[in-house]
C-alpha cells in the first residue's frame, strides 16, 4: 500500500479544476429526506412538490410503509396556480391537519421542489407563519430540495443550514459535530473523543429537537461530510470556528480528522497514542484484507455525493488505486483543500458534469472501477466497464476506524464480482 507519510511532489491542491456545466445525471436533494427522517426522531418533512417528488421518495424510501411514515408530500395540482392565496392556505389546512394527527413531530420542515407553481410560493415566509401558528410546541422551517438547485447531498447542506439561525446562543466553549451518521457511527466517533478528553460534543442535528446544540464564537466545529459548505458558511456566520481536517475515511483520513480537533482542544500525543492505536491496528488490518483486490488498479469518479474527493484520497493513499478522474458536482475547495493536499498530483479534478464529454473520457481510459450514479452504471457495465454505485456509499457507514475495512470491501466486491464472472465465463 502507499506510505502515509507526507507528499514529496505536487498534490491535487494545485491542480487546476476542469468544470463543466452541462447535463448533469444525479439525483436531486429531495433524496436526503432518506436518511435525515431516521436521525432526527421528531422531525417531518414535508415536500411541496409534484407527483414525481412523491413517488422519488416512496421508491427510494419504500421500507417506511410498515412504520408511522415521518416525510409526506403536499401535491400541488396545476389548478393550484390559478391563486397562491388558496395555495397558501390549502399547506396550512395540510400542515394543521398533520399536527393535530401527530403530537410527535417537534419540527417540520417544508421542502420545496422543482415545479414552477412551488417555486412561486415563498416556503420561508409560509415556514414563519406556521411556526407562529404551532410554536411552542412545533418549529417549522424550510428549504429547498429542488433538483434546479439541488444535487444529491446538498438536500442535507440545506436542510442543516436552515436550522443553524434558530440554534440558541452560547459562549461555552464547545466542540460540535456536523453532519447526519446513523447513531452507531456518531456514537463510536463521541466515545473517541470522551476517551481523548474532549467533551461533552454536540451534534448538528441532533436526534431530537430538546437536544439540539447551542453555538456561539467559542464554538468549535468539525464536519462530518464534505458537501455541509453552506452550513459551514452559516455556522461562520454565528461566529463558530471551523477546525479544517481531512475528513474521516479510512485509518488515515480519521486519524488526522481526531489530530485536528485534538490539536485544538490540547490533548497530549501520550493520550492520543493510547486512545487511537488499537483501533487504528484493526483498521489497517481489515483495509489490507480488501486492498488486495484494488491496490495498482485504477479508478474513475464521476460526480454524484461530493464525497468523491476524500474518497480518492481513501482509495489511492490507503488501498494502493490509481485515481484517473475524480469528479464531483460542487467543490468547496476551503473544505476540500485537506483531502487535496494528500492525492498526488495526477488526476483530473473536475467539478459539475457534461455527462456525454465525461462519458467519453472514461471510455477512453478504461478505469479498472468507475464510480458512477445508476442511471450511467448499467450502460457502462454493458460496454465491460465494472461500476460501483455512488449511491451506496452515502446509504452505508462508512466513516471512522471501525468502518474503513467496510468501504475499502464495497470497492473490492464489483472488481471481485467481475473477476468471478471472467473466470466462469471461460470455464
Ligand atoms: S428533480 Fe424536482 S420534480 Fe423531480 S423529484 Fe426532485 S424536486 Fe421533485
Amino acid at each position: 500500500m502507499n506510505d502515509h507519510g507526507p507528499i514529496s511532489g505536487g498534490t491535487c491542491r494545485d491542480t487546476p479544476v476542469l468544470r463543466e456545466r452541462g447535463q448533469r445525471e444525479v439525483f436531486c436533494g429531495l433524496t436526503g429526506i432518506i436518511w435525515l427522517h431516521r436521525k432526527m426522531q421528531d422531525a417531518f418533512f414535508l415536500v411541496v412538490g409534484s407527483r414525481t417528488c412523491a413517488h422519488l421518495l416512496q421508491s427510494a424510501a419504500g421500507v417506511m410503509i410498515f412504520a408511522e411514515p415521518r416525510f409526506g408530500t403536499a401535491i400541488l395540482e396545476e389548478s393550484d396556480l390559478a391563486g397562491l392565496a388558496d395555495a397558501n392556505e390549502e399547506l396550512d389546512r395540510e400542515v394543521a391537519r398533520l399536527l393535530s394527527r401527530r403530537p410527535d413531530i417537534r419540527q417540520l420542515f417544508l421542502v420545496g421542489s422543482c415545479p414552477s407553481e412551488v417555486i412561486k410560493l415563498d416556503l420561508d415566509k409560509a415556514a414563519e407563519r406556521l411556526s407562529a401558528a404551532h410554536a411552542p410546541h412545533v418549529r417549522v422551517l424550510s428549504y429547498s430540495g429542488s433538483g434546479i438547485e439541488t444535487t444529491f447531498t446538498q438536500g442535507e447542506d440545506a436542510c442543516l443550514a436552515s436550522m443553524v439561525p434558530v440554534l440558541p446562543q452560547t459562549d461555552a466553549r464547545e466542540l460540535l459535530l456536523v453532519g447526519a451518521l446513523p447513531d452507531v457511527v456518531e456514537d463510536q466517533a463521541l466515545q473517541l473523543l470522551a476517551d481523548l478528553g474532549i467533551g461533552p460534543a454536540r451534534v448538528l442535528p441532533a436526534r431530537r429537537r430538546d437536544e439540539a446544540p447551542a453555538i456561539g464564537p467559542n464554538t468549535q466545529y468539525a464536519l462530518l461530510q464534505p458537501f455541509l459548505g453552506e452550513t459551514a458558511a452559516a455556522l461562520d456566520r454565528r461566529g463558530a470556528n471551523r477546525i479544517s481536517a481531512p475528513f474521516p475515511f479510512g485509518e488515515e483520513g480519521t486519524t488526522a480528522w481526531l489530530a485536528a480537533i485534538a490539536a485544538e482542544f490540547g490533548v497530549d500525543a501520550k493520550t492520543f497514542e493510547a486512545v487511537t492505536s488499537a483501533p487504528r491496528a484493526r483498521a489497517r488490518k481489515a483495509v489490507a484484507a480488501a486492498a488486495a483486490t484494488l491496490s495498482d488498479k485504477s479508478v474513475f469518479f464521476f460526480p454524484d455525493s461530493q464525497l468523491e474527493i476524500p474518497l480518492a484520497r481513501f482509495l489511492t493513499r490507503e488501498c494502493g488505486m490509481q485515481a484517473i478522474e475524480i469528479g464531483a458536482p460542487f467543490i468547496h475547495s476551503d473544505l476540500a483543500a485537506p483531502d487535496l493536499d494528500l492525492i498526488p498530483e495526477g488526476p483530473v479534478i473536475s467539478e459539475g458534469q457534461d455527462v456525454d464529454l465525461q462519458l467519453d473520457r472514461a471510455r477512453a481510459a478504461r478505469p479498472d472501477l468507475t464510480i458512477c450514479g445508476l442511471g450511467l452504471a448499467n450502460p457502462l457495465e454493458a460496454e465491460g466497464l465494472t461500476t460501483k454505485w455512488a449511491i451506496e456509499l452515502v446509504f452505508s457507514p462508512v466513516h471512522f476506524y471501525e468502518q474503513a475495512g467496510d468501504l475499502a470491501a464495497l470497492f473490492a466486491r464489483p472488481l471481485r464480482r467481475r473477476a468471478s464472472l471472467k473466470v466462469e465465463a471461460a470455464e
